[in-house]
């Protein structure tokens, strides 16, 4: 998608400090971070948010959480952490392709 920041970082027409990237995801490091740990996991494929989830990326949505869980283990997150998708305005979506933020590194704050 042309105008997705997401999408740029991908193809690297925008600086991100990753963590983790394989052949169908990458993770990188959120620029405003709301915890220690703050990374964002995302499929390379442009998918708008967890809403328009095409049935056949069951599978591919299913290994962004395994990445997830698994960059957990790198940054030694062992007390827990959170992982979390937010989809369209009211739910606080700022950029639309789909990603899961992992936060951690503290006791988190409640939320809903
Ligand atoms: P959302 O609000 O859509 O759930 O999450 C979008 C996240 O992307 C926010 O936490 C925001 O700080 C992060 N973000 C927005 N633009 C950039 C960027 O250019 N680079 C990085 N690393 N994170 C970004
Ligand atoms: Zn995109």
């Amino acid at each position: 998608m042309d105008n997705c920041i997401f999408c740029k970082i991908i193809k690297g027409e925008l600086p991100s400090e990753k963590v983790y990237q394989d052949e169908e995801i990458i993770a990188f490091v959120d620029i405003k971070p709301q915890a220690p740990v703050h990374i964002l996991v995302i499929p390379k494929k442009h998918i708008d948010g967890a809403d328009t989830l095409p049935a056949e990326d069951a599978g591919l949505t299913g290994r962004l959480v395994i990445a997830a869980a698994r960059i957990a283990e790198q940054f030694h997150l062992s007390g827990g952490y959170r992982i979390v998708t937010n989809i369209g305005k009211d739910g606080g979506q700022t950029v639309r392709h789909l990603h899961f933020h992992l936060l951690g590194g503290e006791k988190l704050k409640d939320s809903y």
